[in-house]
């Protein structure tokens, strides 16, 4: 769809600040529960389908890494509030089609949905051609879904060795997203063994839902929209 739209929701500052603060302080209460660093959890507050008015509160807030879905959408929303806070830290967090590898290594510093390995040449190219280095995550399909995005649980170690043998990249991470009807904590901490036994410092685990039981399981960026920004439109 090349001239997808995007409808926007457009919570009020208050809202926003309240919604931030809230999982702030939920954050804390995880990792002293779990007897982690609370500075050791990345919050990448989700703005998809937030329009760029709602998402201003947080940057004045000082809040600073972002998560977005959508390529098209990032394209229009980012480039004018990178202007006026120079130090976001974008983080791709949906899917990625391989046709949009040139325009997400351009705009995002941290790709969360590397899954297959035409992405993985796709993106090597494009890191090459640009010299830019956003960090890449492979995403896992922990419950080995068929409709979701991520590697299966038996080709990620083929992927991972993929990426690093055949197109140089360092791969830094690893995300998952649990199936919609299961308790999330045996999907992170599957997560968390495979990360462990491969070296991969980065762990993106949990959302609005689930983002306590993530930090429980060693989350070191969790990804929250809901919580922050209010209901988002639907697409599709
Ligand atoms: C939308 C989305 C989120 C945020 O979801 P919430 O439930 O609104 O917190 C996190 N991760 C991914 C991959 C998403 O698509």
């Amino acid at each position: 769809m090349a001239d997808a739209t995007f409808p926007s929701a457009h919570p009020s500052a208050a809202a926003v600040l309240g919604g931030l603060d809230t999982v702030r302080s939920k954050i804390r209460q995880a990792a002293e529960d779990a007897e982690r660093d609370p500075t050791s959890v990345r919050l990448v507050a989700v703005s998809k389908l937030i329009a760029a008015e709602g998402i201003v509160p947080a940057l004045e807030a000082g809040h600073r890494v972002f998560g977005e879905n959508y390529v098209q959408e990032s394209k229009a929303k980012w480039p004018a509030l990178r202007e006026r806070f120079p130090d976001v830290e974008l983080h791709l967090v949906g899917p990625l089609q391989s046709n949009k590898a040139r325009e997400a290594v351009e705009l995002f510093d941290v790709i969360h949905g590397l899954d297959r390995l035409s992405l993985a040449a796709a993106l090597a190219k494009e890191i090459e051609r640009s010299g830019r280095q956003p960090k890449l995550l492979v995403q896992v399909n922990t419950g080995d879904e068929p409709q979701k995005g991520g590697v299966s649980l038996s080709q990620v170690d083929v992927l991972l060795a993929a990426c690093r043998d055949t197109h140089g990249l360092a791969i830094q991470g690893l995300m998952c997203i649990p199936p919609a009807d299961a308790p999330p904590s045996a999907h992170f901490a599957l997560l968390a063994r495979i990360a462990e036994r491969h070296n991969l410092p980065i762990l993106s685990m949990g959302m609005s839902a689930d983002y306590p039981a993530a930090i429980q399981m060693g989350a070191t960026h969790i990804r929250v929209g809901t919580a922050i920004f209010g209901e988002r439109p639907r697409r599709d």
